[in-house]
């Protein structure tokens, strides 16, 4: 991606509470189907954590030692400053570093959680590379951008294709994580408040200052039309797709 629409993007994002479809209920939900109790002594991984969205629930709702990563030190900055005001510096360690090359010992994590993030290395990858930091018994805890239905109108299908070619069914994704080893606990759909109420909404009432702060830039305005465009597939096709969640336990 270009420099300077990488900078733009960032600066759209990092004043976000989220940096894509999620909720703090869904997140609950999330912790609820995989039986992480308050009373365990639990060593967590965050990737993808952008401004960590979900570290900071984890820390509040656990007793979790947990560790956020994201490769935008930009994003990790913020983190951090919400670590410090919230007290929470004792329970959230972060770091700077690509999610396809992380610096963790094999059997280090009891729990590697993901939300809106395994896509950049792709998700068959990602599930397969990750595997060896999580104790036996480790839980897997993702979403991943998932179709709701066998078939799709051609639109939506030739936008994810170029987009993710990985998009697929629940079922298929479950194959995928069954074959590297884990089996699978539980699965939903993550609901269309996530990403209306909870990320499209509030971004686009970030679009006016995005504009202003950049001068009403061509690049400032091709952020902001694409992220529009986005917004309009989703309302359009939201029957269609989603983000899945996705909870599976290593079992080999
Ligand atoms: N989990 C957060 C952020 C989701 S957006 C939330 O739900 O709000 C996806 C995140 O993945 C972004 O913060 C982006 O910076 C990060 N990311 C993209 N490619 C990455 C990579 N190769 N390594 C680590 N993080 C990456």
């Amino acid at each position: 991606m270009e420099e300077e629409c990488l900078k733009l993007l960032i600066d759209l994002h990092k004043n976000g509470k989220r940096q894509g479809p999620g909720g703090d209920e869904e997140t609950n939900k999330m912790i609820e189907l995989a039986g992480l109790k308050q009373n365990e002594r639990l060593k967590i991984a965050d990737i993808g954590c952008g401004t960590g969205v979900a570290s900071i629930f984890l820390a509040n709702q656990l007793n979790a030692n947990i560790t956020a990563v994201d490769f935008l030190p930009e994003f990790i900055d913020v983190l951090e400053q919400t670590t410090k005001s919230e007290g929470l510096s004792n329970n959230i360690k972060t770091l700077v570093c690509s999610m396809d090359s992380l610096p963790f010992d094999d059997e280090e994590y009891d729990v590697l959680w993901s939300e809106g993030a395994i896509y950049n290395i792709g998700f068959e990858r990602g599930v397969n590379e990750w595997k060896r930091f999580l104790k036996q018994d480790g839980l897997l805890i993702l979403s991943e951008i998932t179709w709701l239905t066998e078939d799709r109108p051609a639109e939506i299908q030739n936008h994810w294709d170029s987009e993710y070619p990985e998009i697929d069914t629940a079922s298929a994704k479950i194959r995928v994580l069954e074959k590297a080893g884990y089996s699978p606990i539980a699965y939903f759909v993550l609901p269309k408040n996530c990403w209306l109420d909870n990320y499209y909404r509030p971004m686009e009432k970030r679009f006016s200052d995005l504009l202003e702060r950049h001068g009403n830039s061509q690049s400032a305005q091709s952020v902001v039309e694409a992220e529009k465009k986005e917004i309009d597939l989703y309302e359009r096709y939201k029957k269609y797709f989603s983000y899945g969640v996705y909870i599976a336990k290593k079992v080999r």
